[in-house]
C-alpha cells in the first residue's frame, strides 16, 4: 500500500490535474461508467464534530474507494489544526485490497476548484471578462485561481458578508494581474461569471442582480438547509449539476426544487455537456446555473492521480499492508 501524506500534495498536485482529472471523471458519471454511493455525514456527538463518507468506483478509470472525514469546529483554537480534515482510501478494484492512503485536505480544495472551472469552460461565455466572486474564505481563493485560466477575464469583482476578508480573494487578482473591485450585490449585474462559495443558510444573490448571458457556479451549498442563491434564479436559469441526486437533496437546487420552481428532469450532469450528449448552453442570452456539491468520485480522481505522480516522483511512502 502507498502512503501520500498530506505535506507532499502541494508540491505534487497542479490545477491543471487537479481540472483533467474532475473533468474526466463528470464524463465518466454522464455516461454510467462511474457512479457515488450514498453519502454518509454524522454529527458524531464528540467535539461538535461532522465526520462522513463520500464513496464510488469509476470503472472507466479504475477507482474505487472512499474520501473519510468533517468538520472539526474546535481544532483550530484547541489544537492550532485546520478544522476541515479528510483521508483518501484507495482500493484495488480487482481484488479489493487497500492500495493507497492519501490526505485529502488540499485535494479537496482543489477538486472543488476544478469543479467549477469545468462548468465555466463547458457553459460560460467564450467572451466572458468580468468574474465576481461571492465569498472570500478559504475555498474561495482556490476557486477564483482557477477559474481564471477559463477564459481571458479582465477584471474581478467581489462582494462577502464579512468584508474585512474581501483581501482574500483581492490577492489572487492582484498576482494573475487583474483589476479588482469590492461591490454591493447590485454590481454582480456586470459580472459573465459568478462563483459563490459561502457557508450561508439564506440567499444572497437575487435573481434580478444578474444579467442575461451569465454563468453561475454556486459551489457552497453541499448540506441540507443551505442556500446561496434565491430560487427563483433556477427558475431562470438552465441548470447543470455533478450528479442530479445530490443537487436536489443537499445541493442549491433543493430549495427550487422543493418550491416547484424546477424539477428534477430539467437538471443536467455537466458530464453530459462535456460528452457532447446535451449541448450544454443555448444562446448568449441564457443564464446556465452549475449546482457543484461535491461528489466522492471528485475526490478518488484526484487521490489517484496524486499517487501516480507521487510515484513518479519517489515520494510515495510504500508499506508492506
Ligand atoms: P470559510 O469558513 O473559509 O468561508 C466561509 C465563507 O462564507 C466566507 O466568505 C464568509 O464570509 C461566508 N459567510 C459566512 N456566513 C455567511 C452568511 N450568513 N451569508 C453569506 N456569506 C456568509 O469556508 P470555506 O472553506 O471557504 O467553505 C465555504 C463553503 O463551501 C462551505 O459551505 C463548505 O461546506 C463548502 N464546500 C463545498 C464543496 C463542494 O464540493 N461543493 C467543497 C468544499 C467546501
Amino acid at each position: 500500500m502507498l502512503i501520500v501524506p498530506e505535506r507532499e500534495i502541494a508540491d505534487l498536485m497542479t490545477r491543471e490535474a487537479a481540472f483533467d482529472a474532475v473533468e474526466k471523471v463528470f464524463a465518466a458519471m454522464a455516461s454510467g461508467d462511474a457512479y457515488n454511493f450514498p453519502v454518509v455525514r454524522e454529527a458524531i456527538g464528540h467535539e461538535d464534530a461532522l465526520y462522513g463518507f463520500k464513496g464510488g468506483f469509476d470503472r472507466a478509470g479504475l477507482t474505487l474507494g472512499l474520501k473519510a472525514g468533517g468538520y472539526w469546529p474546535n481544532n483550530l483554537e484547541k489544537r492550532h489544526l485546520i478544522n476541515h480534515q479528510s483521508t483518501v482510501f484507495l482500493f484495488d478494484p480487482d481484488t479489493g485490497k487497500a492500495s493507497a492512503m492519501v490526505g485529502g485536505n488540499l485535494l479537496t480544495a482543489l477538486r472543488t476548484a476544478a469543479a467549477s472551472s469545468v462548468s465555466i469552460k463547458h457553459l460560460a461565455r467564450k467572451d466572458a471578462k468580468v468574474i465576481g466572486m461571492i465569498g472570500a474564505g478559504h475555498q474561495a481563493t482556490f476557486q477564483l485561481r482557477s477559474a481564471l485560466e477559463q477564459r481571458e477575464f479582465e477584471k474581478v469583482i467581489g462582494w462577502n458578508y464579512h468584508p474585512e476578508m474581501l483581501p482574500n480573494i483581492e490577492k489572487v487578482a492582484t498576482e494573475a494581474g487583474l483589476p479588482f473591485e469590492a461591490v454591493e450585490l447590485e454590481g454582480m449585474h456586470n459580472a459573465d461569471v459568478i462563483i459563490s462559495i459561502t457557508s450561508a443558510f439564506a440567499p444572497s444573490l437575487m435573481a434580478d442582480q444578474v444579467s442575461d448571458g451569465t454563468h453561475i457556479a454556486c459551489m457552497g451549498t453541499d448540506t441540507k438547509g443551505k442556500q446561496e442563491v434565491e430560487s427563483a434564479l433556477l427558475g431562470r436559469a438552465t441548470v447543470f449539476t455533478d450528479e442530479v441526486a445530490q443537487s436536489v437533496s443537499i445541493g442549491e437546487a433543493q430549495h427550487a426544487v422543493s418550491e416547484g420552481l424546477v424539477k428534477e428532469s430539467d437538471i443536467t450532469q455537466v458530464g453530459a455537456v462535456i460528452n457532447g450528449t446535451h449541448a450544454g448552453r443555448g444562446s448568449g442570452e441564457d443564464i446556465t446555473l452549475f449546482d457543484g456539491t461535491g461528489v466522492g468520485l471528485q475526490d478518488l480522481a484526484v487521490a489517484a492521480a496524486v499517487v501516480d505522480l507521487a510515484v513518479e516522483k519517489g515520494v510515495a511512502i510504500e508499506v508492506d499492508f
